[in-house]
């Protein structure tokens, strides 16, 4: 049996911009209204049956659209984005921390961006992909321990029509 919970219809939205760097089209700074779609798979348990609580799923996914939303959207992994450092201190959140700006180049472009404007992910894309991913990790951490689920599937959506759609078996 599974839940499933409509992205557009509960209002698990969020509007960001990003950039595939390197890309033909997405190479550019660009953005989506995004919105997030999730199954959840299990066997109905505890007091009301429930495979989980469709309260605590939509509370998980809204708090990372929350963090997403009005922001730019910056995988600090990305082997093609160089950050500007001084010192050969390794590139993780940790590096960010005391910075206001966030300082990078993409071949011959150059970036500052306040930090407080971008949303810093540590993935190696911002695609609809990674964001899935991204999306199932935090749910995974938020419910797994709250009924009998059998597997979650995520889908974050660059607008309608298209979309990346992650499961994962628990
Ligand atoms: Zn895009």
């Amino acid at each position: 049996m599974k839940i499933m919970i409509n992205g557009i219809n509960a209002n698990l939205r969020f509007s960001s911009a990003h950039i595939i760097p390197t890309h033909d089209s997405c190479g550019y700074i660009h953005g989506h209204s995004y919105f997030v779609d999730a199954e959840i798979e299990g066997e109905p348990s505890g007091s009301f049956d429930f495979i989980v609580d469709f309260k605590d799923v939509k509370k998980s996914i809204l708090e990372v659209c929350k963090e997403f939303d009005h922001r730019i959207l910056i995988p600090i992994f990305n082997n093609e984005i160089k950050f500007k450092s001084n010192t050969d201190e390794k590139i993780d959140l940790g590096f960010f921390k005391n910075r206001e700006y966030i300082e990078f180049s993409i071949e011959e472009k150059e970036y500052k961006i306040p930090k407080i404007d971008a949303f810093l992910l540590p993935l190696k894309h911002s695609s609809a992909e990674e964001l899935a991913k991204y999306f199932t990790k935090k749910l995974i951490e938020d419910i797994s321990s709250k009924g009998n689920i059998s597997s979650i599937a995520i889908g974050v959506n660059e607008g309608i029509g298209q979309g990346a759609f992650f499961k994962t078996d628990l």
